[in-house]
Formats: C-alpha cells, structure tokens, sequence
C-alpha cells in the first residue's frame, strides 16, 4: 500500500524505522524485535540506506524480508550518494520487482570521511531531482522526503531550507518525515511555517528516544539537531545504564504526549533496532493499544 493510500485511510499512523544489520545474527535480533515492534499496529516500517551506498543490497533485501514476514507496507530509503541516474533506476526496478511499496527520497551525507556532498557522474544533487525522477519513472511508488524542524545543517537560511522542501512535495512527495528533535516546539513551529508555505501533506515527527547520552551526542553532532540543556544536565547526572535509558525514555514520552494532544498525523520511531525503549514509550500512552 503507497503512502497516499495509507495516510487517506488511517487518521494516525505509527512507523518504526530499523537499518540492516552487519550479520545473520544481527538480522535475527532484529526480527525479533520487530515481531515486538509490529504488535503496536505501525501502518508502515521503513528501512535505511547506507552513506556512500554501502547497504543497497542489504537495505533491499531486509525491506523485503520484513514486508514477507510481518505483511505490513514498507519503505525502503534511498539516496542519491555514489549513484548514477541509471543505478538509482536498477535499484527502484528491483524494489518494485520485490513488491516494495514505497521509498523515503533522500539526497544523503557523504560518505565517511568527506565533507561536503558530491554527485556521482550522471547522478543527482537534490533529493527533489530524486522525487521527480521516481515519479515520472516509476509512479507506482509512494514517497516520503526528509524534513527539518531546525533546518538542515547546509541550508543557506531556514527560508531556502524550507522552499527546498517545498519544491520536494511539489515535485510529488506524498509525505514528509522529520529529523530527530528534542524540542517540540521546533516541530510546531516547522508545522506552521510548512502550512504558511503551502505545503498541504502530512509532517510526520521522528523521534529517537535516548537511551545514552554518548551516543545521542554523536548523532546529534552528526545531523544538527541540539540537546535541551535540562535533558542534558538530568542525563550527565548519573552514567549508569538504567538511569540514561530511564531519563531519555521519560523526555521521548512527554515528547509524544504532547505531539499527540498538538494533533500530529503520524508518528515515526527511529528504534535503532532495538524494541524497549519504543515499547516503553507507546505503553506509558492511553493512545496506543496492542
Ligand atoms: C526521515 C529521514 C531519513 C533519513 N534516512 C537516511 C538514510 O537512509 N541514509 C542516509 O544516508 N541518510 C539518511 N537521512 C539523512 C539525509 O540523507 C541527510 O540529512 C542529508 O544531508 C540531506 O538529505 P535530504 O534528502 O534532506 O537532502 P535535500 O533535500 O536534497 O537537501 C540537502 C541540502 O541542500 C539544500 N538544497 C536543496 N536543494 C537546493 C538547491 N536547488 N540549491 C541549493 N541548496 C539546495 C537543502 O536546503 C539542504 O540543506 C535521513 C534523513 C531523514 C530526515
């Protein structure tokens, strides 16, 4: 089922997001938590796609194994990084062949290693040209962009960053997925500032809950997105493993709370393959039932 399809037909929709693991072991993990995960009733579970192009096998073999195996829609992600036009055709071909049903756009980072991003020979530059290309060429896709409530880190200014995102929706993304965020009022405000622009689909937020401060502190680094000072201080309060989980679980579960009663159209779980923490978080919440 594409994304159009999906997001008409239910008023909020739930979506974990999961990376292919590095070994069979890791795959096997993974299903279980998943089989954890799915019981949540998600309207769609989305895959990554590797820097440099580094899992495009593994991104669509796991997004198939998870359609095969829990029956539910998915989404493979796909950038634009190391690829020609021709490759990202070969790759949505065999996505279609394998009954994907939709692909999240991306132009991606560059690869380790490197700063700034550079187009393959004959590739694209801008996930836009990506969405264009999937939709003149393979129409049966649903398409989620990427969206950033603090703007993303190359952006000239928040007001070409947005304009960007505008230009990916018109060129026919049916649905935006944000980056992570510890603030909701950078999100509402995005929300507002998307609605002023005239950009009429669902924002969906994205929300990594922490469950370590270390790690939250490279990926942070990595996309951009700041810690609140508060969250900071309660997590460096105590290194221990419960307490980091503890506190990151309670902040992603206010966080959810309040974008829930601000009415938001969906919401996508970055689970980093693991299920507690999201489990966690939908449990503490009257809105969600098993
Ligand atoms: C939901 C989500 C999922 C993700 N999944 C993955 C993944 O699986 N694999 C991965 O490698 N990365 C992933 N990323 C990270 C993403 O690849 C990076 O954030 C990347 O730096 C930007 O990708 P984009 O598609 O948003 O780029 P774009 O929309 O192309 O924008 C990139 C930058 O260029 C600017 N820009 C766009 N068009 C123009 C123009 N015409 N002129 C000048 N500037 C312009 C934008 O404002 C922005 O600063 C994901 C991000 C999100 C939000």
């Amino acid at each position: 089922m594409d994304f159009a399809s999906i997001f008409s037909a239910r008023k909020f929709c739930l979506s974990f997001e999961v990376f292919p693991p590095k070994t069979a072991a890791g795959e096997q993990a993974l299903l279980v938590h998943m089989e954890r995960l799915v019981a949540w009733h998600p309207a769609f579970l989305t895959c990554t796609y590797g820097a440099g192009g580094s899992t495009q096998d593994t991104t669509l073999q796991l997004t198939t194994r998870l359609k095969r195996e829990f029956g539910i829609p998915v989404a493979s992600h796909l950038t634009c990084v190391g690829s020609s036009r021709d490759e990202l055709r070969t790759y949505l071909q065999q996505a279609n062949v394998a009954g994907i049903d939709n692909i999240v756009a991306l132009r991606g980072d560059p690869p380790s290693g490197e700063t700034t991003f550079r187009t393959a020979v004959d590739g694209l530059s801008y996930a836009n040209q990506l969405v264009a290309l999937i939709c003149a060429e393979f129409p049966q896709f649903g398409i989620a962009v990427g969206g950033y409530p603090e703007t993303h880190q190359e952006a000239a200014s928040p007001e070409a960053d947005l304009l960007n995102l505008k230009r990916k929706v018109d060129a026919g993304a049916d649905v935006v997925i944000t980056q992570l965020f510890y603030d909701n009022q950078d999100f509402f405000r995005f929300r507002d500032r998307c609605d002023a622009a005239g950009i009429r689909v669902p924002i969906v937020p994205g929300i990594l809950p922490v469950t370590n401060l270390s790690q939250i502190q490279r990926i942070t680094k990595m996309c951009g997105a700041k810690l609140p000072i508060p969250l900071m201080e309660e997590l460096a309060q105590d290194e221990s493993e419960d307490w980091q989980y503890r506190s990151g679980v309670n902040h992603a579960t206010r966080q959810v709370e309040e974008l829930l009663a601000g009415g938001v159209s969906g919401l996508h779980i970055y689970v980093l393959n693991k299920s507690a923490a999201a489990v966690d978080i939908l449990s503490a919440l009257p809105n969600f039932a098993r």
